[in-house]
């Protein structure tokens, strides 16, 4: 199958900061895939060159089989910083986003309603944008971004702002529109999300590609090096656990995390676990993309940026 995106060994800084070092990367059509990474891992800077907003210092970048330029109609692209026309009506800004993308003004009010509804928010088409809640303002952008019906979709981070019951609306149409054999690339530093609905998975680090693959892939990569338990007593210690590390974001959850040393057998642990303290369930995990990545910044930057990225990863 072609590729929707080509990068080969693109290279970009902004004076002294190398945001983007010799990255290769390439989203196969029809695919769903979460673009992940830390906060200043470049994520943008690579969607920016895609959306030919910023051009590459070096290396090459090909999108629906053409330069990025030429494609740019056939890409339907949510920006990070959010903005709508603030005194254009909903309907208007959108309408007025499609024909920029070429769409006939006959076609686009339908489509405009149809999709509102979808969105629930079926009332709001002559409000303006200034008066419509953050929530809802990025509602109408996404709707801004998908109105042409392009063939690539590019989110940056699209569920950034958005409270869980309308992350979950714009997760199910972003599944639907791959239902329909669009490929659809989102960026997101939000990981257990991008977990739910991706099947491919390409994660960055300081400007390098890291991990790319299906997600399953990538679990088995990694697996099973984790023990979830849920202890009877929530305050038992099981940090001396022999060839284990307690994983610490868990200590104040129901299921501690135990990540195995290498080489140790899973089945021992188990053991020694239940003799240790009761437990209402206890099973070995495939590992949450958080871990993955975490490993993955030890092995490159040392476990002091590892727990750095452990703590932001806590935080979102
Ligand atoms: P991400 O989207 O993964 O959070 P970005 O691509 O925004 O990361 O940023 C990557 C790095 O490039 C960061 O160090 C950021 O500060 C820097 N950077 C991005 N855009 C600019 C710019 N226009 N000017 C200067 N530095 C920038």
């Amino acid at each position: 199958m072609t590729a929707a995106i080509e990068i080969r060994n693109v290279s970009k800084s902004f004076g002294d900061t190398k945001a983007v070092i010799d990255l290769d990367l390439e989203v196969p059509t029809g695919s769903l895939c979460g673009f992940l990474g830390p906060n200043g891992a470049g994520k943008s800077t690579t969607i920016r060159m895609l959306m030919s907003i910023i051009h590459a210092d070096s290396g090459s970048v090909q999108v629906l089989g053409t330069s990025a330029l030429k494609a740019k109609d056939r890409i339907g692209y949510l920006p990070e910083e959010r903005g709508v026309y603030r005194k254009m009506k909903v309907g208007g800004f959108v309408e007025y986003i499609g024909k920029l993308k070429g769409v006939r003004s006959s076609i686009l009010r339908k489509r405009i309603d149809e999709w509102l509804e979808r969105v629930e928010l079926p009332e709001i088409r002559n409000r303006r944008c200034e008066e419509l809640s953050k929530g809802m303002q990025q509602k109408v952008q996404f709707l801004a971004a998908i109105i042409h019906e392009p063939e690539l979709i590019i989110l940056d981070e699209p569920f950034s702002g958005l409270d869980p019951v309308n992350a979950r609306v714009i997760g199910g149409i972003i599944d639907e529109l791959h239902q329909q054999g669009r490929t659809i690339l989102f960026s997101t530093h939000v990981l257990p999300q991008a977990e739910q609905i991706c099947n491919r998975i390409i994660m960055i680090d300081e400007g390098k590609k890291v991990l790319d693959g299906t997600v399953n892939a990538i679990q088995a990569q990694f697996d099973p090096r984790i023990i979830s338990v849920e202890p009877v007593d929530k305050n038992c210690d099981l940090s001396k656990i022999a060839g284990t590390t307690l994983v610490e974001n868990t200590i104040k959850s129901n299921h501690l995390l135990l990540r195995l040393d290498d080489q140790i057998d899973a089945t021992e642990v188990l053991r020694k676990i239940v003799q240790t303290t009761p437990v209402r369930g206890i099973k070995i995990v495939k590992p949450t993309l958080d871990e993955v990545f975490i490993e993955q910044v030890a092995r490159r930057r040392g476990t002091k940026a590892a727990d750095q990225i452990r703590e932001e990863l806590s935080n979102v």
